[in-house]
């Protein structure tokens, strides 16, 4: 907990990285460099086609245009908008680079695009969640980089069908599971007063991704115990640290062996 607080938010941000890579053709508009004045006056939403003028060239987008259409909120005079096609055909030609350059995105985004796209944008890393590592990538180097550093096991598995996660009793711990088609899971397991807590969480960089469900048991042949539980796993990118949503308690009175076998199954929805 709170081991982000100290990270520097560089992800995703549209403040950030604005070089122009193409301000093409239109050079008309004195201010391409500074993409803030690209901004609707009033919403500060990047601005896109149809852009609309006052007669003292105070640029807005269309949804404020609807909300004022004849009177201007700067000059607070009636007025008429008209397009301003020399600044639409400018935004049209700005493209930048999606801030996952370097986690290998090549894309080449329009201006007032860029946001979309980052949102959903495949190569947007997730994070090593242990604390004091800065470690971030997408989720292949993500797995590489737990097997490197921490030694941590990964386990290969199929949908549909339940296999068997080991919790020692004494160490709970965590561990990672890869479906078929490579998408990576987390289960973490504590130790709390009444027994073992496990969270199952999808680890993917948007949480728009891919959704998966979850089935738990646990069985004790001894005492005819049975439990189970069936969730939709969270989607989490690891930035806040390993996963805390637990769903499934192992009770204390299960764990009198060292090593206790928890049947899962993940589903693709
Ligand atoms: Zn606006
Ligand atoms: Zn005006
Ligand atoms: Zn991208
Ligand atoms: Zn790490």
């Amino acid at each position: 907990m709170g081991k982000r607080q100290h990270r520097e938010k560089d992800e995703g941000g549209v403040s950030e990285r604005r070089e122009v890579a193409a301000a093409g053709a239109t050079n008309t508009i004195d201010d391409l460099e500074n993409l803030d004045n690209l901004e609707c006056l009033i919403c500060s939403e990047p601005l896109r086609p149809p852009i609309f003028q006052c007669t003292m060239r105070h640029t807005i987008c269309l949804s404020c245009h609807d909300k004022f259409p004849d009177k201007c909120f700067f000059c607070s005079n009636t007025t008429v908008y008209n397009r301003c096609l020399e600044l639409e055909h400018a935004v049209e030609s700005i493209k930048l680079a999606c801030s996952n350059g370097k986690h290998g995105c090549t894309a080449r985004i329009t201006y007032y695009q860029k946001e979309e796209h980052e949102k959903d944008c495949p190569h947007a890393p997730c994070f090593c969640p242990v604390t004091g590592c800065s470690f971030k990538g997408p989720t292949a180097t993500l797995l590489e980089h737990f097997s490197r550093e921490y030694k941590w096991r990964s386990t290969k598995f199929i949908y549909n069908e339940a296999f068997g996660v080991r919790i020692r009793g004494d160490t709970p711990g965590s561990c990672i599971l890869v479906g078929e088609d490579g998408h990576i899971f987390m289960i973490n397991m504590e130790m709390e007063p009444a027994g073992i807590v496990i969270s199952v969480c999808s680890i993917q960089p948007h949480i728009t991704g891919s959704k998966f469900k979850c089935r738990l048991s646990i069985s004790c042949s001894e005492t005819g115990y049975y439990q189970a539980a069936e969730f939709q796993m969270r989607i989490i990118n690891l930035y806040d640290g390993m996963p805390k949503d637990f769903m499934f308690l192992v009770p204390k009175g299960l764990l009198r062996r060292a090593i206790t076998i928890v049947p899962v199954t993940i589903t693709p929805e």
